[in-house]
Parts: structure tokens; C-alpha cells; sequence
């Protein structure tokens, strides 16, 4: 079970990270509005705690953000404010619970256990499948086409080419696309990043006129039509 933890707060970092960790749980935190909106894209977790105030974006902006972007994880915001507007915006943006610091950490656990019963219990909100083009990756069958053609990819690939179908448009960079389809423990030395790449482009572009993944130089990759 995986869970992004979005705070700044050393202290609740520390308190949760531990917590979470002796329950069996992943955790991985993101300390602004900004990590929190690309870690939380990718669709790795199974929940999202999210604090209201960060030092960037606040924690609705993010959570909107996340939800406009077809992320249906399920999100527990948490706020040191006690106010019912607090509450009712926060659910309003799209969080599906809400607990106000300082809270117990039996409670948080009991929550995150009542968000993931929820969600297994019913239709995934989530994107099942992402269209850039003619060239379409599905989630569920874990199915990729280029207009008819099937194309088969590595286990790999399907993660590094899920990472762009889901921002297309948006450069990725080597270091980020590293984390998401290798994990941190990735060693940002290697370039397996490209080879990787150049792997993807032979089964998704080479055969085709309008190529869509792009190198954009100094900075990383893209996916997009134009
Ligand atoms: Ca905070």
C-alpha cells in the first residue's frame, strides 16, 4: 500500500511517516503543492493525505488540480483550522475526508482504512485509458494502439509511456521520468532513461509519420501531437 504524505511540517512528517511505516504502509512525501501535483499524477497511491497549508499551492488548489487532471485517489486533507467553511471547501475541491490537526494517529489510520475499503468497493473514478493522437494506452487491459495496430510494449515501457500519456504536453525530465518509472533508488547516473526511450520511439513513432515523442533539448521529453 502506498500512500503520499503532502506536508511541511517536519514534526507530522516524522509522526506519520512512522506510523504508517510500522502498519506496513509505503510512504512517500511530498513537501509542497508542487511535488504533491507531480507525484500525485502519476497514480501510484492508494491515498492521499494531504495538508491544507503548504508553502506553495494550497492543499484545495492541489487537490482540484489532481482531480481536473482525471486522478481519482483517494484524498484525506488535513488542516489546523476547525471551521465548518474550511471543511466544505475541502470536500468541495474534491477531497473525500477531511481531519483537523492535531489528530491522533489511530484516527488517521482508521480513516485511510475506511477510504480504501470505499474505493475498493467501487467503480474506479480514475482515467482507464489515455489518448494522445491515434495513440491510445489502457490502463485496465494494459493495452496499447496505434490507430489499429496493437503494440507491444515491456513492462517498462507501459509505465514510461503511462508517464507522458497522462501530462501530455508537458516535458518530463530525465530525473523526474528516473523516479516515477524507476523509483529513487534509481541511480540518475545511468542512462537508461534514454536507451529506454529510444526503445519506445522504435515501437510507437518509428512506423509513423507524425512522431509524438519529442526531445526537448536541455530539458528532457515530451508526448503531444503537434
Ligand atoms: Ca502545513
Amino acid at each position: 500500500m502506498r500512500v503520499l504524505l503532502v506536508e511541511d511540517d517536519q514534526r507530522i512528517v516524522d509522526f506519520v511517516q512512522r506510523g504508517l511505516k510500522a502498519e506496513g504502509y509505503t510512504v512517500e512525501v511530498a513537501r509542497n503543492g508542487q511535488e504533491a501535483i507531480a507525484l500525485g499524477s502519476v497514480g501510484k497511491f492508494q491515498v492521499i493525505i494531504l495538508d491544507l497549508g503548504l508553502p506553495d499551492i494550497n492543499g484545495r488548489d492541489v487537490c482540484e488540480r489532481l482531480r481536473n487532471a482525471g486522478v481519482g485517489t483517494p484524498i484525506l486533507m488535513l488542516t489546523a483550522r476547525d471551521t465548518v467553511q474550511d471543511k466544505v471547501t475541502g470536500l468541495r475541491s474534491g477531497a473525500d475526508d477531511y481531519m483537523t490537526k492535531p489528530f491522533a494517529f489511530e484516527e488517521l489510520l482508521a480513516r485511510i482504512e475506511v477510504l480504501m475499503r470505499r474505493r475498493n468497493g467501487e467503480i474506479k473514478p480514475e482515467t482507464k485509458e489515455f489518448q494522445v493522437a491515434d495513440l491510445v494506452l489502457n490502463m485496465e487491459t494494459h493495452e496499447v494502439r496505434r490507430g489499429e495496430t496493437v503494440i507491444e510494449l515491456t513492462p517498462k515501457e507501459f509505465s514510461l509511456l503511462e508517464c507522458f500519456m497522462r501530462m501530455p504536453g508537458k516535458v518530463l525530465s530525465r530525473t523526474r521520468i528516473l523516479e516515477q518509472v524507476w523509483g529513487y533508488s534509481a541511480d540518475p547516473l545511468t542512462n537508461v532513461v534514454d536507451v529506454y526511450i529510444r526503445q519506445l520511439r522504435r515501437k510507437i513513432d518509428d512506423d509513423y509519420a507524425i512522431k509524438l515523442l519529442k526531445t526537448v533539448r536541455g530539458f528532457g521529453y515530451k508526448l503531444d501531437a503537434l
